[in-house]
């Protein structure tokens, strides 16, 4: 019965009556753009194809997590393989193995590795590690950082100085958020002799993206070193994106733990989080820390994870940063040309659009810039087929599949649009 619903807006009035919102997570309800989210029939490569039979270029790409292009052929065809072997044992596979070997060898670092089933899993986990390991209960993370969606982490940022953290959702409690400090990016905090961890995105991505400024991660690492706490890096955007040891090697700073997602699954739900031996060997069955996972190390998703980490070679990153390279200055002229004042920023290929006049470096400047003239942007690149995010403050997604022609698709569109504004 559902399958005769053709139109965007009728599978979106069906799914509100179903689902809160007609969506499973919240940004995908146009809600900051406004309008009517395409329902997706299905993908491939750069490209996704509404149920109205509707073709775009895709600068979403599950935020990241389809690296290699949707529908990859040689992903598809390890899901399947594993799939015909059973989907989920309860016991330990050769795919666990396999995906925990890909990801310590590409991390400086890193000797031993959990798998669990999202980033935020990965983030909330690595958090209790810390706490278990140093047995200290405050952790300082930074205002405009996302870590998923766990409790403690969805404390909203005071500015200027760090802040205790103020519940950021209806249902934490205080008591939830009471133990987490809220900092503002690219500015060292006062790291007290009480705090387990301090959680940070090495690239901010969530607040569109901000890069580290100069010997902040470095400053952090000494920080940390000093006040005894962890340094967790939430790699779950940057992880195996920016390089091929993630922003670890590319900041050449190391974190006591690092959290990864997206990426790793190859399109499938999974996380996972590392360290080296002495701090993981806290984590059950080997010390005290409790964590586990029914679906945990799942071998579609390992399967899928493994053969997207091993199409990331080195002329996978020339390319990914070269199509990055190419729509930032893309996208710069095609503002110029309009007259808007936007800036696009650049870290390796994770890009972020902003409309203003300076480049943030923190949650209050990114809050800054015009939401609306995003949105009526966003609009006028999805009415002529190209999918950026439905929210300001996403990042714009390359992968593999994003050939030369489909970038100067994406930069015609683009001048088109901006003049359109
Ligand atoms: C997406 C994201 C998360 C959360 O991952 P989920 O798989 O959505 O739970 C955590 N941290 C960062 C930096 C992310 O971008």
């Amino acid at each position: 019965m559902i399958r005769t619903l053709r139109t965007n807006a009728e599978l979106f009035e069906k799914a509100q009556a179903l689902i809160p919102g007609g969506v499973n997570s919240p940004v995908r309800a146009f809600r900051s753009v406004g309008g009517t989210p395409y329902f997706v029939d299905h993908a491939e490569g750069a490209y996704v194809y509404d149920v109205e039979g509707r073709k775009y270029i895709d600068l979403v790409q599950s935020y990241g997590a389809v690296i290699a292009g949707h529908a990859h052929p040689s992903v598809t065809s390890a899901i399947c393989d594993a799939a015909q072997k059973g989907t989920s044992f309860g016991a330990p596979t050769f795919g666990e193995v396999e995906l925990a070997t890909e990801i310590i060898e590409r991390v400086p670092g890193m000797e031993k590795v959990r798998l669990v089933n999202s980033g935020t899993e990965a983030t909330m986990s690595s958090i209790r590690l810390a706490r278990g390991h140093t047995g200290r209960d405050r952790i300082i993370k930074f205002a405009g950082n996302y870590h998923g969606h766990a409790d403690m982490l969805l404390a909203a940022g005071g500015s200027g100085v760090a802040t205790l953290g103020l519940s950021g959702s209806a249902g934490v409690p205080l008591a939830a958020v009471a133990d987490t400090l809220v900092a503002p990016y690219n500015v060292v905090p006062n790291i007290g002799t009480d705090v387990a961890c301090v959680i940070v995105e090495p690239v901010a991505a969530n607040m569109g993206v901000i890069g580290p400024a100069e010997n902040f991660l470095k400053d952090l690492r000494l920080a940390c070193d000093r006040a005894g706490a962890l340094l967790i890096f939430d790699e779950v955007i940057t992880g195996f994106r920016l390089a091929r040891g993630g922003a670890s090697e590319w900041s050449k700073v190391k974190p006591d733990l690092a959290c990864y997602g997206k990426v790793i699954g190859g399109g499938l739900p999974i996380g996972a989080f590392g360290g080296n031996s002495n701090i993981m060997s806290s984590l059950a069955p080997e010390g005290p820390v409790y964590q586990a996972g029914t679906l945990s190390g799942n071998p579609l998703a390992t399967a899928a994870g493994v053969t997207a980490l091993k199409l990331l070679n080195s002329e996978a990153y020339s390319h990914l940063n070269r199509a990055a390279e190419r729509l930032e200055s893309g996208f710069t002229s095609a503002f110029e040309l309009a007259g808007i004042h936007a800036l696009v920023s650049r870290v390796g290929s994770l890009l972020g659009l902003f409309f203003g006049r300076s480049l943030p470096t923190d949650y209050d400047q990114a809050r800054e810039t015009d939401e609306e003239l995003y949105a009526r942007f966003f609009h006028a690149m999805l009415k002529r087929g190209v999918a950026m995010a439905p929210g300001a403050y996403e990042a714009m997604f390359v992968g593999l599949a994003h050939t030369d022609e489909i970038i100067d698709e994406i930069i015609a569109i683009a001048k088109e649009s901006a003049l359109s504004l």
